[in-house]
C-alpha cells in the first residue's frame, strides 16, 4: 500500500505516492506551473501559430470549436446570454467583425454562409423568386417558402412530364442556366456490338 500526500501546489489535492513521481504537483497545478513559465509558454504559442498555417488543421480546429460552443450553450441559456451580450459588446467596439468593411472578402464569405443557413431548403435559382415573393406587402415567410416549394414540386413534374414552359426555360435561362438538348439514345447505324469490351476499356 503506497502512502498519500498533500499537493504542494495549494490545491487540497491528496496524492499517491509513485516510486518514478518527477513533481509533488497533482496534474493540475503541474500544468499551471508550467504555463506560467515564460520560455514554456513563447513555444506552446509557435507551436499552435505554426500549426494553425496549415488549413486542414484549421478547418478541423474550427469545426471542433464551434461544435463544442454549440454543445456547451445548447442547454445553457445563461451561457448563451453571456456570449450574445459579450458579441454586443464587442460589436459596439468597432473591433471583431465590425471592422470588416462591406464588400470586404470576410463579409463576402459570411454572407454566403449566412444564405446557405437560411435559405440551404431553396434552390439557388429560386432564391431572387424567393426574396421577391417574401419583398411583397403582408407576405409571411412561411407563405413565401409553400409558394417556392410549390414551384419546386410543379418542376420536378414539368421535368418528369419532359416539358419546360417557355416562361420557365426563359426563367431559368435568364438566372444563369443553360437550357441543353436532351440527351436521347440513337439507334446504332452498326449491326454488330461490342461483345467482349469492358466499359472501363471504352
Ligand atoms: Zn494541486
Amino acid at each position: 500500500m503506497t502512502g498519500t500526500f498533500e499537493c504542494e501546489g495549494g490545491c487540497g489535492r491528496e496524492l499517491k505516492e509513485f516510486k518514478r513521481r518527477k513533481t509533488r504537483l497533482c496534474r493540475n497545478c503541474c500544468a499551471a506551473v508550467i504555463a506560467r513559465d515564460p520560455a514554456k509558454a513563447a513555444k506552446a504559442s509557435a507551436t499552435i501559430k505554426r500549426l494553425y498555417q496549415d488549413p486542414v488543421f484549421r478547418s478541423r480546429q474550427q469545426r471542433a470549436c464551434k461544435a463544442g460552443v454549440q454543445a456547451s450553450i445548447a442547454n445553457n441559456p445563461a451561457e448563451r446570454e453571456r456570449r450574445r451580450l459579450s458579441g454586443k459588446a464587442l460589436a459596439a467596439t468597432g473591433l471583431g467583425h465590425a471592422a470588416q468593411t462591406p464588400g470586404s472578402e470576410p463579409r463576402i464569405r459570411a454572407g454566403k454562409s449566412h444564405t446557405e443557413t437560411v435559405l440551404g431548403w431553396c434552390p439557388p435559382h429560386l432564391r431572387d423568386e424567393y426574396r421577391k415573393i417574401l419583398g411583397r406587402q403582408g407576405m409571411r415567410k412561411e407563405d413565401a417558402r409553400r409558394k417556392i416549394e410549390e414551384m419546386m414540386a410543379a418542376e420536378v413534374a414539368s421535368r418528369r412530364n419532359g416539358r419546360m414552359s417557355f416562361e420557365e426555360q426563359l426563367r431559368r435561362a435568364n438566372a444563369g442556366v443553360a437550357v441543353v438538348r436532351k440527351f436521347e439514345p440513337r439507334k446504332p447505324d452498326h449491326d454488330f456490338t461490342l461483345g467482349g469490351v469492358a466499359t472501363g476499356m471504352i
